[in-house]
């Protein structure tokens, strides 16, 4: 049985402080908890105030597709000094996880250009496309053909996926040593209440439905991305990190696959579907970063 989430709102003062005392590290999704389109309301001095009671904060996003310049034009909108700087996304978790084997390789990369490039920044050399596909499929056996200096195949978050790229990375993935990489796993993407979208996944779970391969899971929901972001964060306790996110599957799924304590936002999930999840739920609710700053 899982027990039910406790409304931060509902609690007395000396229970509110009981669940402040119960973390050192407050662990933060970025869309949809600090900004949906714009910054969201009081987040800035959500975070102000979290640090005045002592507790460390990372951010913790599965979008690899916004440049640095963007992240820190998005944290200086919310008011949050130093948010890139202490930030993880699956594309440095990927970069990080590849460095810390001593790859000397190339990867091949279905991924967007923030990806490539922040391997690239790691110093890793990464192969890319094609952008511009034949029409024919006799064109394709072109794709079939395998390239020995690639020794990873990293999905994330591409948008231009086609079926060229997924050839060529199902042909490189037939060589058992080759890696298997992938970042963001989320099926929808939301924009805003009732909004979304699909996501760049339904390309990883194609590659690894072809080449009968699972990818090592460098986001969340995945344990070890969790594990890479405390490490990142120089945590060492998981029961002493509050995870706060907006979605049930890959940030509450993180938090319980990490050990996290969980705090999830109503921005994109109305109670009763939080609820109405069949495995997950998450051990402390609000609606947003604003409600909780009065008790603050
Ligand atoms: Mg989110």
């Amino acid at each position: 049985m899982i027990t039910l989430p406790v409304n931060l709102l509902d609690l007395k003062p000396e229970e509110f402080k009981k669940f402040l005392d119960s973390f050192d590290h407050v662990f933060s999704d970025c869309d949809g908890v600090v900004w949906t389109a714009n910054a969201l309301h009081r987040v800035g001095e959500f975070f102000d105030l979290i640090k005045k009671h002592g507790k460390t904060v990372h951010f913790v996003s599965n979008n690899s597709m916004r440049s640095r310049q963007n992240y820190e034009e998005k944290f200086k909108e919310a008011n949050i000094e130093n948010g890139f700087k202490s930030l993880t996304t699956p594309s440095i978790a990927i970069a990080g996880y590849l460095k810390g084997l001593n790859f000397k390789k190339k990867v091949y990369a279905m991924a967007c250009d923030e990806t490539v490039k922040t391997l690239n920044s790691y110093g890793i050399e990464a192969k890319t496309g094609p952008l511009v596909v034949p029409d024919d499929f006799d064109d394709y056996n072109q794709y079939a053909e395998d390239d020995p200096e690639i020794g990873a195949v990293v999905c994330d978050c591409d948008v231009k996926a086609n079926l060229a790229k997924i050839h060529k990375a199902v042909t490189y993935l037939r060589r058992p040593e080759v890696l298997f990489l992938c970042g963001a796993t989320d099926r929808h993407i939301y924009f805003e209440k009732g909004r979304s979208a699909l996501g760049c996944s339904i390309f990883t779970n194609v590659v690894s439905e072809d080449s009968n391969r699972s990818p090592i899971v460098l986001s969340k929901p995945g344990k070890l991305f969790g594990d890479f972001a405390m490490k990142r964060a120089g945590v060492t306790d998981p029961s002493k990190v509050l995870f706060i996110g907006d979605m049930i599957e890959q940030d509450v799924g993180l938090g319980k696959n990490t050990g996290f304590k969980t705090l999830l936002l109503l921005t994109n999930i109305s109670k009763e579907k939080m609820l109405a999840h069949k495995t997950i739920r998450p051990d402390f609710y609000a609606d947003s970063l604003a409600s909780i700053v009065p008790l603050l």
